[in-house]
């Protein structure tokens, strides 16, 4: 077997390089990677490393959502086989801190993470080794581009459990990109129907319709408080979900949550945010925090193999391994067009 894998060698510059195998331990699995999904933050190390990770050295391998098909297995695994597909859940957390005993493993301060600090490879790369705890099988008719999808829809399912919506709420998401349109998923599975989603393209709002979003606010042309004041009669939202990852949204959630309200903070929003908590407080709002997430992938996996989610809605465009650099490029430069690009290995 040959490994090669994409590397970051330089801000903006991918170089596909030949590379070891992957070192394996008696309870890993060999993967050779199908289909990994370019996360928003991916895109973020890709256009500005240094500024995006402070202690960065490049050259790095990036890319954390992935499923593959096991090729090989550690001496000490049990449940998986060569020939099975698993998506990975990318984040190995140490298992032994108080984090990890709470269940809040997504919180470890020791975690292991595809493509992230403390840097160890990603998944862009031909073979992958991962703990096999950490390998999901894919039952029949699932494919390896809805197991790399399930690293964000992991997301959006974590961002909903923070808040927990209950049916009948009005529920509010900033951001009709990827992970936006996995909350909306999220939300809709658990059966929470009137979801209002706002974004400033077109077409990322056709999106969530086809998703199952009821209410739309295109936030280039709509006053977003006033339309969404309007759309829950001058109420305000019972939750509202900040995925765009802007200040902007974050700072106008403060005039759109309702009273008694939430506001789950999913999008990563780097430097400052001017918000004004005086509103916040005077409503008694709860602003939740998410990050990553935790003990999901097989509720996600259930949902996608029952079809109750269907993630491959969002994909609009797929790449060739040795292209990744154009998909890179692609996806940042035309970020209205492309929801979710996805490297076909
Ligand atoms: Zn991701
Ligand atoms: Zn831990």
């Amino acid at each position: 077997m040959k490994n090669e894998a994409a590397y970051l060698v330089e801000k903006q510059k991918l170089e596909i390089i030949s590379c070891d195998m992957p070192p394996m331990g008696e309870t890993d699995v060999l993967i050779k990677v199908c289909h990994v999904g370019i996360c928003g933050s991916d895109m973020h190390i890709f256009e500005d490393p240094y500024y995006a990770v402070k202690d960065i050295k490049l050259p790095v391998i990036l890319g954390h959502e992935c499923a593959g098909e096991v090729v090989e297995v550690g001496s000490q695994v049990e449940n998986i086989k060569p020939g099975d597909f698993v998506a990975l859940e990318p984040g190995v957390p140490c298992g032994t801190c108080e984090y990890c005993m709470s269940g809040r493993y997504n919180l470890c301060p020791q975690v292991h993470f595809l493509g992230a600090r403390p840097w160890i490879n990603g998944a862009f790369s031909r073979y992958v080794s991962h703990p096999a705890r950490f390998a999901f099988k894919l039952p029949q008719g699932m494919d390896t581009i809805e197991g790399a999808l399930l690293e964000p829809l992991a997301v959006g399912m974590h961002a909903v459990e923070r808040a927990v919506p209950r049916p009948g709420n009005h529920v509010l998401i900033l951001g009709a990109g990827c992970i936006g349109l996995m909350t909306l998923s999220a939300c809709l599975a658990r059966g929470i129907q009137n979801v209002t989603i706002a974004d400033l393209y077109e077409n990322r709002l056709e999106m969530a319709k086809t998703v199952g979003a009821q209410g739309t606010i295109y936030s280039s042309k709509e006053d977003l408080i006033n339309r969404g004041m309007e759309l829950t009669q001058g109420k305000g939202y019972d939750v509202i979900f900040e995925t765009a990852g802007s200040q902007k949204t974050a700072a106008l959630s403060a005039d759109l949550v309702k009273r008694g309200g939430k506001i789950v903070m999913v999008g990563n929003i780097f430097g400052e945010t001017p918000f004004n908590f005086f509103k916040t407080n005077s409503k008694e709002v709860d602003i939740l925090g998410v990050f990553r997430y935790r003990n999901l992938y097989p509720a996600a996996i259930e949902l996608c193999s029952s079809g109750r989610i269907r993630t491959k809605e969002i994909v609009t465009n797929y790449f060739d391994f040795p292209k990744i650099q154009d998909a890179m490029e692609y996806a940042i430069t035309q970020k209205q067009k492309a929801v979710k690009t996805v490297i076909r290995m």
